[in-house]
Formats: C-alpha cells, structure tokens, sequence
C-alpha cells in the first residue's frame, strides 16, 4: 500500500471499488453534492447501496443543498451522514462578530470556515479510514498537484478518484447516466458552497470565481483541502498553519482561578475558553474536578496533598505555556504559599480570584455540599472547615456575586490585552 503513484494509471471506478472493497464501513464519501461529487457517488452506487455519504451542515447552506439530501435519498436509497460544528463554538463566533462575518477581512471569513467546517470534517475524519472527494486538477492552480490517492496525518487515505478529469467528461458521465443535479446551476452556479458566499458566475469568469466572490486572492478556499496560502493540505498542515496563526496572537501563559467550590471558576473559565477558542487561539483547560480523576488520581484533601494537587497542575501548566498554548487551571487551590510557589516558576502567570461570600455559596450550593460541610459531614472543606486564603496581589479579580460570567470573562480579557498576552485584533471582526 506504500506506493500510491499505482493508483495514477487506474480508473475512477477501479479506485472507487478498491477503496470499498478494501475499508468498508471505514470508507466513505464527502460530498457538497457539487457535480464531481455526483459522479462519485454515482459510480460508487453501482458497486454497493452501503456506500457511505456524508456531507457538512455549516448552518449557512442554501435551500436547494437540503433538497439534494432528499434527492438522493430518493434516487440512490443512500442516507447523507450529516456533520455539523460545535454549536457552542459558532455560537460564540456569531454573538462576537455578527452572522455575516466573512464579508470583513479574509481572516474573518476563514475563521468562519474553520469553525464551520474544517473543525468537523476533522471529526468526522477522526471515524475513517479512507476518504474520497471531488478535486479535479484542472479545477484551479492550487489543485494541480493533487494526487489520485494521497496519504494523510495517521495513515488515512484521501481519494480523488476525479483527478485527471476533465470538466467535459464530468459532464458527459453526468448526461449519460443521468446523474441529479444541484438546482443551482441551472441559475449559473459553477461551485456550489455556503448560501451567503456563493453566486452565480458571469460568462469567461473561473469555475470557482462565485466563491467568496468579494475576496481577491485567486487562490481562495475554505481551508478543508488546502491551507489559506493555497498550498495543499497534507499531514500535519492544518496544525502548522493554526499554530502559525495562534502564535501570532498570543503567547503562551498561565491563567490560574483560585476561589471557593461553587464560586463559578469552571463557569468563568469554560467561557473564558470558548472566546479565546473562537478568536484562534490554542488554550487547554485543566479543572479542578477532572484533574483529580486523572494527574492528581488518589490524593485526598490534606493540605499536604492539596499543594501537591496544585504542583502537579502548576507543572502542566508550565508545559503548556512554554509551548504557546494559554494553559487555564481551575481548581481551589486554598493555599496562598503554594500557589505563589507555582507563581514563581511559570512566566507569564495571571492569577484570577472569582471572589464570592460563605454566604451566598452556601445558599447557591450547586452541588449540595455546604449543607453537608456545615452539618459536619464532610471534613476538610474549604471556606468551612478547612481555611482558604485569598490572594494578596491576583491581577484579576472578580466577584461572581453581582457580575454574569460574561462580565467576569471581559475583566478578565480586558486584563489580558493590558499585560500584552493577547494581541487579537479584534478590529476587523467587529461589525458596526
Ligand atoms: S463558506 Fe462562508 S458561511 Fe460557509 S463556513 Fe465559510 S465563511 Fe462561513
């Protein structure tokens, strides 16, 4: 299997019926159902009706897209796998920079792209062995180069049982048989993609000059098979070119919440964790509550084991940072000595205090532990029978009493940008 030039001198469907026969259910095609992906599908409906199909729901797609879906139901007795993005992920995205970002700067458009699409489909990657998709070499500059059968990041094999066909053949496979057609080209479409970034083109344009029609860049794509500079994505690709672009807007640091259980520290840090997500940037978070599941499994709540608890994070977090990842650590950490240990040995160290009374935590009690730590039922707990001692000098604190975790999260940020360790430019995400 190591040498995949072989696959150069065989046909579309000697690919195809390889490739099915070879990885089964761990095969499958992706499809926009753009014309390419019509013939594909087609000629891989003629060797099995179990051929998988999937397709990526960005929420944007036009009408007719879903009634492809029906149509193929319909025709082939074929069910579309859809894949959608993290709804929490767009959601943040769109609630930041407004629907329609994509119309204000390239990078806005991909992180849109990124978030909606290359996101999922390397989930969905995640399930597979092999692939196939519709590039054709003739379709732009950046896809000349394709491969019929190249490998990608973990051994998976990614198909392109079209590449050497032209867009006469497409067209003639697609009369002979009949194949469905997206509605769209009959109204001029030559691509099909996403409603808002996708037209009809005018006679002697491009193939793909419909897509983000407003952009200038001839080698524009979503990044799902090539990288924003054109070049083709292949392993490791993707990773170097998000790790470029994070590294450019952001260092590596230590965000660190300490405060009472229940004061909101996993709240304001989840939160905190999807804006910067959202903005581009790599960030891990390590809580409390997991990391005794997992680095801290079997330490107990002496003091001796929580400043151990808080080491092992501390170390974690140290990793992280040197490595430019934002490392977040959520955890009680009640210990001010300690903590300042921890302090000492990370650069770029921001302590976060989310302040909140005895009081109103015990009224809160989200897990109903207060009501047991005051009827002596549970030894060795914070702000009750154990001390917990606030920071002296935290660069941030906030007080989950009287702010929302949104307001929380834009102190925080606003501290951030201050020290210098985010240099997003949030400009030209921002609709006015
Ligand atoms: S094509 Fe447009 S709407 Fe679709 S994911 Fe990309 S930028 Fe977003």
């Amino acid at each position: 299997m190591d040498n995949l030039t072989r696959f150069e001198a065989a046909t579309a469907s000697e690919v195809l019926s390889w490739a099915i026969d070879r990885f089964g259910a761990s095969f499958a095609i992706a499809t926009s159902f753009q014309k390419e992906g019509m013939v594909i599908l087609d000629l891989a409906s003629r060797f099995t009706s179990e051929v998988r199909v999937f397709t990526l729901d960005t929420g944007r797609l036009p009408d007719e897209t879903y009634g492809m879906m029906e149509t193929i139901r319909k025709r082939y007795g074929i069910v579309v796998e859809i894949v959608f993005p993290e709804a929490a992920e767009v959601e943040q995205l769109v609630t930041l920079h407004g629907p329609n970002l994509f119309y204000s700067s390239v990078q806005a458009r991909q992180r849109c792209c990124d978030l909606r699409k290359v996101r999922p489909l390397a989930r969905k990657l995640e399930t597979l062995q092999a692939w196939a998709a519709g590039l054709r070499r003739e379709q732009t500059e950046s896809r000349a180069g394709v491969g019929r059968v190249e490998r990608e990041a973990g051994g998976r094999l990614k198909l392109h049982p079209l590449a050497d066909w032209s867009t006469a053949q497409v067209e003639e496979y697609i009369a002979r048989h009949g194949v469905p057609l997206h509605p769209l080209y009959a109204r001029g479409y030559t691509s099909i993609g996403c409603a808002p970034c996708t037209r009809a083109v005018e006679a002697g344009e491009s193939e793909r000059a419909g897509r983000w029609w407003w952009e200038e860049d001839a080698k524009k794509e979503c990044g799902i098979h090539f990288a924003p500079d054109g070049r083709v994505r292949r392993a490791g690709a993707a990773e170097a070119a998000a790790e470029t672009e994070a590294s450019e807007m952001h260092k590596g640091f230590t965000l660190w919440f300490t405060g009472l259980s229940g004061a909101g520290k996993s709240t304001i840090s989840r939160a905190l964790e999807l804006k910067l997500r959202a903005a581009g940037a790599r960030v891990e978070v390590l809580d409390g509550d997991v990391v005794r599941t997992h680095l801290s499994k079997g330490l107990g709540f002496s003091k001796e084991d929580r400043d151990e608890n808080v080491r092992r994070i501390g170390f974690v977090c140290e990793l992280l940072a040197r490595n430019g990842v934002i490392a977040i650590a959520a955890a009680i950490s009640p210990y001010r000595e300690v903590r300042d240990e921890v302090r000492a040995r990370i650069p770029n160290f921001v302590e976060v205090f989310v302040e909140c009374p005895v009081e109103v935590l015990a009224e809160r009690d989200v897990k109903g532990l207060y009501k047991k730590a005051l009827a002596g039922e549970l030894q060795n707990f914070t702000g009750i029978s154990d001390p917990y001692e606030a920071p002296l000098s935290a660069e941030v604190t906030v007080n989950s009493s009287f702010e929302t975790p949104d307001e929380s999260v834009e102190k925080i940020w606003a501290t951030l940008e201050r020290l210098g360790l985010v240099l997003f430019d949030r400009s030209p995400l921002t609709h006015e």
